[in-house]
């Protein structure tokens, strides 16, 4: 299904697509009051971005000075092209260790890289820790929201699916009840597992160490109670200095739900006695992108998912329209550098409002980028060919005056005495909206007119 398909099934369940429209807007709007707090707000997002650019101007040597001082450290370093080598190298460290079971935390890298279903059919138990993860993945499906994987749940879906498959009262669907329930259960596999993946939020160059951001705590259980460690890592989440943290650190959580910090943003330097930690640093597509210079600044992401909550596209269409492990605006940047042909339809889910652009932390040119790449998928002949031809009819008619002007009457006419014509079922803009009353005139006619009065 491509994204204006899966939206009209996600949209014909009124309530939840209202729903889930409030929540996220409620999300953005928590973001908006934690942001108006810090005066300095604009500061930090200009140094963020700034950081950013000079990391990705020199990843080559920022990463070089990571992995030696991640060496230094007594970290093992392994390097990945793509998600392929990232799953294998995986699959190898496990095996070195004899575990077949893992935990795993937050990492949408691995989501990316499909890890779980590739661990799975090789006979390894992961058990994503994040509850929200969990969630999902008790339900068998992949997250829908970057920082919020289950925001597409209600608390009486989850209620049933703990009951299913966590022997939960039938019916129960207090909050705190099902957190306590995810909690023991969760516990038994933190305690019985030898292995455990975390993401990586931020990645230090100066000091070889990284940072994990999550509110639950279960990337620190995870990755204390285990006896190898490994975090997997974009070649992007590298930063210069253990100074910047202070910049990112404080620009993510607000961004991403309104908190002043993560519960928890866990620093990890080197193994604890008698354990091996592990980095697995993954390039996936990552420098073909560095290498398209107008959508080279999609790489200053930091993954706080900010522009989905405010996005009015995917808000009313649900993160699995965009069957992508990244949703909304920033994932309709990053999917067609990974494969142009599969993700073709993400740059036009967007209304190019530029709400994305605003609210990110880094100042990412997100609604510019979705446009760019609306040409350069045209260009290369992954758009369809009735929407190309429209498009050129479209510009035939609007770089003529006179054509301009006879199609608006001629428009009018036909909604006014064929309005079927338009409104009807094989038009898909028409599919949910109600057709507007046609003006009696143009703007242009009334403009003259009143000028002459
Ligand atoms: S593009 Fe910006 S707003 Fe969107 S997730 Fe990345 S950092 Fe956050």
């Amino acid at each position: 299904m491509n994204h204006s398909e899966a939206a009209e099934k996600f949209t014909k369940d009124v309530d939840r697509t209202t729903w889930h429209d409030k929540t996220l807007w409620f999300v953005r709007e928590k973001r908006d009051k934690a942001v108006f707090q810090i005066p300095e707000w604009e500061a930090l997002r200009e140094a963020g971005s700034r950081i950013k650019h000079n990391a990705l101007s020199n990843l080559d040597e920022y990463l070089l000075e990571f992995e030696q001082n991640a060496l230094k450290n007594g970290v093992k370093v392994h390097w990945a092209a793509d998600g392929h080598e990232h799953n294998e190298i995986v699959l190898q460290i496990l095996k070195e260790t004899g575990a077949t079971q893992m935990v795993k935390s937050k990492s949408m890298l691995t989501e990316e890289c499909h890890l779980n279903e590739f661990l799975i059919e090789k006979g390894v138990d992961v058990v994503d820790t994040d509850l929200g993860e969990r969630v999902v993945q008790l339900a068998n499906e992949p997250p829908s929201h970057i920082v919020m994987p289950c925001i597409h749940w209600k608390k009486e879906e989850i209620g049933e699916l703990f009951h299913e498959h966590l022997g939960t009262e039938k019916g129960a669907s207090d909050p705190k009840y099902l957190a306590e329930a995810a909690r023991q259960h969760l516990r038994e596999k933190f305690m019985t597992r030898r292995a455990a993946l975390t993401g990586v939020n931020f990645a230090v160059a100066e000091t070889g160490g990284f940072v994990v951001c999550t509110n639950e705590g279960n990337a620190d259980m995870g990755a204390h109670l285990a006896d190898v460690h490994i975090a997997s890592m974009g070649i992007e989440k590298i930063i210069p200095k253990a100074r910047h943290l202070g910049v990112f650190l404080r620009l993510l959580a607000r961004s991403a739900t309104g908190q002043p910090i993560t519960t928890y943003s866990s620093h990890f330097h080197r193994p604890r006695q008698g354990q091996t930690m592990h980095i697995i640093i993954v390039d996936n597509g990552r420098t073909t992108q560095l290498g398209r210079p107008d959508f080279r600044n999609s790489l200053k992401c930091i993954r706080c998912g900010a522009c989905m909550n405010t996005c009015p596209v995917y808000r009313r269409s649900g993160g699995h329209s965009y069957h992508n492990a990244v949703a909304g605006p920033i994932g309709s940047i990053l999917a067609p550098n990974l494969d142009m042909r599969k993700n073709a339809d993400l740059p036009f889910a967007s209304t190019l409002c530029g709400s994305c652009s605003n609210v990110c932390p880094v100042k990412i040119d997100i609604h510019d980028q979705l446009y760019k790449w609306r040409q350069v998928l045209a260009a290369e002949g992954y758009v369809d060919s009735t929407k190309k031809q429209g498009m050129k009819l479209m510009a035939s008619v609007l770089s003529n005056p006179k054509l301009f002007r006879f199609s608006g009457k001629a428009g009018r006419t036909l909604m006014r005495l064929a309005p079927f014509s338009v409104s009807n079922p094989l038009n898909p803009w028409y599919k949910q909206r109600e057709m507007p009353e046609p003006p009696k005139e143009s703007f242009r006619e009334w403009y003259v007119n009143r000028e002459k009065k």
